[in-house]
């Protein structure tokens, strides 16, 4: 699958890795973890740490597929509105969800911390405002839930919106002060580096994974190459492609569309750099970068054939252009590179995370939604404790069982 076209600004950023290690023999270890991303970074880093022997597989460069695209905002605010998911899976599950997400943010910033990977981790406020009058009464609602779980948050007007950030929108907005924004692409790449060198973790790029062949105590995981790995236990971490790996589609892929500007002086740039989203479906977004450029994202489209996708590019730029200057008109914007890449998400905005039922051994670490990075952190938790006999209380609302219900 193309995973992402046009210029993702992140592989020009960090220039891409030469690290070429294909599978050249027979393998064996306990846990073979499928894909090199942003998941199967974080999940290997677990798994390290947990003393757990294991290796990594991708058939690409390492984090080239969505990770390198990735436009990398971090927030506990899921694509659903906490009010909303409250209806579809109960007020409980939902407020674990959300606190799960919260906490994941620190616990990504504490394993960069701890291994030293600089990957432009940046704490910066975010901005979530209604896009239309019609849905001022939706803000309020959520502002009112979250309050009553203490989530952090804070209700703006559209004055003072205008006056703390010099952006003009229809309505209100909720504010919190516990976001964040990464590079993706250089933390999946730090990470895996820093266990290579660490931990001496076998990284085979390049090194396709033909399919899993279930055996008594273990799996076979048997390569386009011809090579063969003996495990105990698979994770897949495969991205938008790990349907190949699963019984049935579990997803409806789509398409997205991102660019990023030229710098601009810093002092043009609206204060504390907060992200901003709205309530729109699908919904505009934008950050700023370490280096004071703007990135601009958004207009999904439900179809994820490649052609089709690039095909709109351009248009699709154009459009992002014409909503960022409509709410910053006085910020000299200038568009540098764009790129599209395929995305979904899942009807009630949260991952799936676990064991299909019956297929004990292979586990699914797939952060779909616009909250992908954060579901990441949370799938290599949960999927490491189960490996150690452990069970985490989030595994409930992350899990398969929910496949019937929320699957495509
Ligand atoms: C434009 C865009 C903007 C986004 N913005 C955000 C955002 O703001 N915040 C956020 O949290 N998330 C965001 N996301 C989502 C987020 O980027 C993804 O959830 C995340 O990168 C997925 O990481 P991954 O490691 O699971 O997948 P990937 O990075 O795709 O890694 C999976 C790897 O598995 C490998 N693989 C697949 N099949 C095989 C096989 N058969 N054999 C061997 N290897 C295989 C692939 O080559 C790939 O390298 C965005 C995504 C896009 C495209």
């Amino acid at each position: 699958m193309d995973l992402h076209s046009g210029l993702p600004y992140w592989v020009i950023k960090n220039s891409l890795l030469d690290y070429f290690h294909p599978l050249k023999d027979d393998f064996s270890t306990d846990i073979v973890v499928i894909g090199t991303g942003i998941t199967g970074a974080l999940m290997v880093h677990e798994l390290c740490n947990a003393g757990l022997k294991c290796c990594v597989i991708d058939k690409r460069s390492i984090a080239t597929g969505s990770s390198a695209a990735s436009t990398a905002l971090l927030q506990y605010e899921i694509d659903v509105p906490l009010c909303r998911m409250a209806e579809m899976i109960g007020e409980d599950n939902a407020v674990t969800a959300y606190r799960a997400c919260l906490q994941s943010i620190s616990d990504i910033e504490k394993v960069l911390e701890s291994t030293g990977v600089e990957a432009g981790f940046e704490r910066v406020p975010s901005l979530f405002y209604a896009s239309t009058q019609k849905d001022v009464k939706l803000v309020k609602e959520e502002y009112e839930m979250r309050k009553k779980h203490h989530l952090p948050v804070s209700l703006l007007g559209k004055e003072e919106i205008k006056e703390r950030y010099k952006l003009q929108v229809p309505g209100c907005g909720l504010l919190n002060e516990e976001s964040a924004q990464i590079d993706a692409y250089r933390a999946a790449t730090g990470l895996l580096l820093y266990h290579i060198k660490k931990d001496g973790l076998e990284v085979f790029t390049h090194t396709g994974v033909k399919e899993c062949v279930e055996k008594r105590g273990g799996y076979v995981v048997e390569t386009d190459g011809g090579y063969k790995i003996k495990c105990k236990y698979v994770i897949v971490a495969a991205g938008f492609e790990a349907g190949k790996f699963l019984p049935r589609e579990i997803m409806d892929l789509t398409s997205t569309y991102a660019l990023v500007s030229h710098p601009v002086d810093p002092g043009e740039l609206w204060p504390e750099h907060c992200l901003i989203w709205e309530t729109a479906d699908p919904y505009l977004y934008i950050r700023t970068t370490g280096g004071n450029r703007i990135i601009v994202g958004g207009e999904d489209e439900e179809f994820c054939e490649p052609e089709r996708r690039d095909a709109l590019l351009r248009k699709k730029i154009r459009i992002l252009e014409k909503k960022f200057r409509k709410l910053f008109p006085d910020i000299p914007f200038k568009t540098e590179m764009a790129w599209c890449g395929t995305f979904s998400t899942t009807k009630d905005g949260l991952p799936f995370i676990g064991t299909w039922p019956g297929k004990k051994r292979m586990f699914f670490d797939l952060g779909y939604g616009g909250n992908g990075i954060t579901f990441s952190m949370i799938g290599a938790q949960i999927i490491c404790k189960k490996l150690q006999g452990l069970e985490d209380e989030r595994s409930k609302v992350f899990g398969y069982e929910r496949i019937e219900k929320y699957g495509s």
